[in-house]
C-alpha cells in the first residue's frame, strides 16, 4: 500500500503521468494491458526490492547491536583474565558510592598483588607469568561469595569489591582465605611456583571524600603497610596512613630541591679500633638540614630518596662532600659510605664514585663501601659485578647490619668482602641475654675463618665494648664513643675517644 502510495506520489510530483501519457500515446499500437504489465512489473520489483532492503537494514543493524555490546564488554574486561578491568571496577565503585547512604549495603575494597611474582616473569618469561595470572584469577574467583566482585587492575595487581555489614572479622576471614590459597604452590606444566600475596582493605563508610579515586588510594596504603610489615598479611586501612603519606609526598616534593640546595649533610660517627682506642675512620651518615622540620634523621627520607629516583645523587653528593672535609684529617683516616641496593642498578656507580675521588684527591683505598644484605636479595649478580668492580679499585667492603637480613654464607664466602657489622641489635641484647652472646661470639668467629674484620655497631657502654673486645672484635662504634656529628675534626682533635 505505501508502496503504491509513494509511487502514485513520485508519479504525480515528476509529470510521470503526462510521460506516460506521451509514450502511450506515442506507442498506441502498443495495447494498454502491455503497459500495465510492465508498471505492475516495475511496481513488485520496487516492492521486492525495498523489503529486502529494509531487511538487510535490520541485520546490520543487530550486527551492530551486538558488535558495540561486544566492544563495550571487551573495555570493561581484562583480556588476560577475562576478569572485570580497572574501567569496570571504577564505574562500579561510582555507581555504589552514589547510591543513597540510607539504601546502600556496606562494602569495602581490597587490594593486592602478588609477592615473589616478578622473579618467576623474569625467570620463566611472559608466556609463564600469564599463565600464573590466569591460575592466581581462577583461584582467588574461588574464594569469593556471590555479590563479591574481582577485577585486575594490571600487573599483578588485583582489587575485590566485597560485600561487608560492618564487622571486620567477615572481612578479615575472607582476606585470610585468600591469601592463603595464594600461597599454595601453582604448577604449570613442569613447573612448581610458590608466589604469595599481600592485602590492603578499606570501607567505604567512613571514606569522606566518597570518589573511586579516595577509596582506592586508601587501599593502597593499607596495602602498602601490609609490604613494609612483612608481606603475606593484610592492613586495614587507618587514618594515621594518610597522614604518614602525606608527609611522604611533602618530603618527596622538598627532597629534590633540598639535593641541588646542599641541604643534605654528611654528619659523621667514629669508627674506634677496640685494640687501641685509635679512630681508624668515620661512617658517613646522612642528615637533612631542613629550613623548618630542622635536622631530618635518615629513616625519615632514605627510603623516600631510594623510590623517588634520587639516593644515587645523595650519596654522590655525600661522599663528595666528605672527601672536600676529609682533606685536613690525619693520613690513612679512613670513610665508610652506605649504599643503597637500589644503586646497584646503576652500572656506572663504580666508575662515578671514583670520578669523586679524583677530584677530590680522596685515596680510594682510604673508602669503605658499606651495603646491607638485602642488596644481595635482590640480584646478587649485579650486586657481584659492582662489587667486584669497587674492590678492583681499591675500595674495601663491609657488610653492613649483619644478622637482620637474609644473606647466606654462600653470598660470605663468594663475594669479595673485607668487614662484617654486626647489628646493633645483638651488640644491644648482649648484656641481657646469653643466647645473643653467643651469638655475636659465633659471629666473630665465623668471620674470622672466613678472613673477614669485624665492627660492632650501637656500642653504648663500657661492658659491652670490653666483652667485644674480648671476643676479639676489631673495631666499634657507638654513642661510647661519639654520636654522629657534623664535624668529625673536632671529636679527632680533642681526643675526647677513649678505648674502653
Ligand atoms: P647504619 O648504616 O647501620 O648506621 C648506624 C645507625 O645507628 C646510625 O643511625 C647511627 O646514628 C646509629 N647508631 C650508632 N651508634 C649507636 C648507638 O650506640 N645507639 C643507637 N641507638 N644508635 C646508634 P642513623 O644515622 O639514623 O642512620 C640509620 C640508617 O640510615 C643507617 O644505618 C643507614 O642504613 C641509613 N643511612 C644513613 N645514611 C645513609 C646514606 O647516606 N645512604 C644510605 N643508603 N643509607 C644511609
Ligand atoms: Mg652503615
Ligand atoms: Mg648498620
Amino acid at each position: 500500500m505505501a508502496v503504491t502510495l509513494t509511487g502514485t506520489f513520485v508519479l504525480h510530483h515528476f509529470d510521470w503521468f503526462e510521460a506516460l501519457y506521451e509514450f502511450s500515446r506515442r506507442y498506441e499500437a502498443q495495447s494498454f494491458d502491455d503497459m500495465l504489465v510492465i508498471v505492475l512489473f516495475i511496481a513488485v520489483g520496487a516492492t521486492y526490492f525495498s523489503i529486502r532492503r529494509s531487511l538487510d537494514m535490520r541485520r546490520e543493524y543487530e550486527l551492530r547491536l551486538k558488535v558495540e555490546g561486544r566492544m563495550e564488554t571487551l573495555a570493561l574486561t581484562d583480556a588476560l583474565t577475562g576478569l572485570a578491568n580497572r574501567r569496570h571496577l571504577y564505574s562500579v565503585l561510582k555507581s555504589r558510592l552514589e547510591e543513597n547512604s540510607a539504601e546502600a549495603s556496606p562494602f569495602a575494597v581490597c587490594i593486592f598483588d602478588l609477592d615473589r611474582f616478578k622473579p618467576i616473569n623474569d625467570v620463566h618469561g611472559h608466556l609463564v607469568g600469564d599463565q600464573l595470572l590466569q591460575q592466581i584469577a581462577q583461584r582467588a574467583q574461588g574464594q569469593l561469595r556471590s555479590g563479591d566482585m574481582l577485577a585486575r587492575l594490571g600487573g599483578d595487581e588485583f582489587a575485590l569489591i566485597v560485600n561487608t555489614r560492618d564487622v571486620d572479622e567477615d572481612i578479615s576471614g575472607l582476606a585470610e582465605r585468600l591469601i592463603t590459597s595464594l600461597s599454595e604452590p601453582f604448577h604449570i606444566d613442569q613447573l612448581v611456583c610458590h608466589i604469595g600475596a599481600s592485602m590492603g582493605i578499606a570501607f567505604a563508610q567512613g571514606c569522606a571524600s566518597q570518589t573511586p579515586d579516595a577509596l582506592l588510594q586508601r587501599a593502597d596504603l593499607a596495602l602498602y603497610r601490609a609490604k613494609t610489615e612483612g608481606r603475606g598479611t593484610f592492613r586495614f586501612y587507618q587514618d594515621a596512613m594518610d597522614a604518614k603519606a602525606h608527609e611522604r609526598t611533602l618530603i618527596e616534593l622538598e627532597l629534590r630541591s633540598a639535593v641541588e640546595k646542599g641541604e643534605i649533610r654528611p654528619y659523621f660517627q667514629p669508627l674506634i679500633c677496640l685494640r687501641d682506642g685509635r679512630i681508624e675512620g668515620y661512617e658517613i651518615l646522612a642528615r637533612w638540614d631542613h629550613p623548618s622540620f630542622g635536622l631530618v634523621t635518615p629513616d625519615r627520607f632514605i627510603t623516600v630518596a631510594e623510590e623517588a629516583g634520587l639516593i644515587g645523587d645523595i650519596s654522590l653528593s655525600l661522599l663528595k662532600q666528605a672527601c672536600e672535609q676529609a682533606r685536613s684529617w690525619p693520613k690513612g683516616t679512613y670513610l665508610s659510605l652506605n649504599i643503597s641496593p637500589v644503586q646497584f642498578r646503576d652500572c656506572q656507580l663504580s666508575t662515578k664514585i671514583c670520578d669523586i675521588l679524583d677530584r677530590t684527591g680522596f685515596s680510594a683505598a682510604c673508602l669503605e663501601i658499606e651495603i646491607t644484605e638485602n642488596a644481595l636479595v635482590h640480584d646478587v649478580d649485579v650486586a657481584r659485578r659492582t662489587l667486584i668492580s669497587l674492590k678492583a679499585r681499591g675500595m674495601t667492603l663491609a657488610l653492613d647490619d649483619f644478622g637482620t637480613g637474609y644473606s647466606s654464607l654462600q653470598h660470605l664466602r663468594s663475594l669479595p668482602f673485607d668487614k662484617l657489622k654486626i647489628d646493633q641489635s645483638f651488640v644491644t641484647s648482649m648484656s641481657e641475654s646469653a643466647e645473643s652472646r653467643k651469638l655475636v661470639k659465633a659471629i666473630i668467629a665465623m668471620s674470622h675463618s672466613l678472613g673477614l674484620k669485624t665492627t660492632a655497631e650501637g656500642i653504648e657502654t663500657h661492658a659491652q665494648a670490653l666483652r667485644l673486645t674480648q671476643m676479639g672484635c676489631e673495631t666499634g662504634q657507638g654513642y661510647l664513643f661519639g654520636k654522629p656529628s657534623p664535624q668529625a675534626c673536632q671529636i679527632l682533635l680533642d681526643g675526647a675517644i677513649g678505648a674502653a
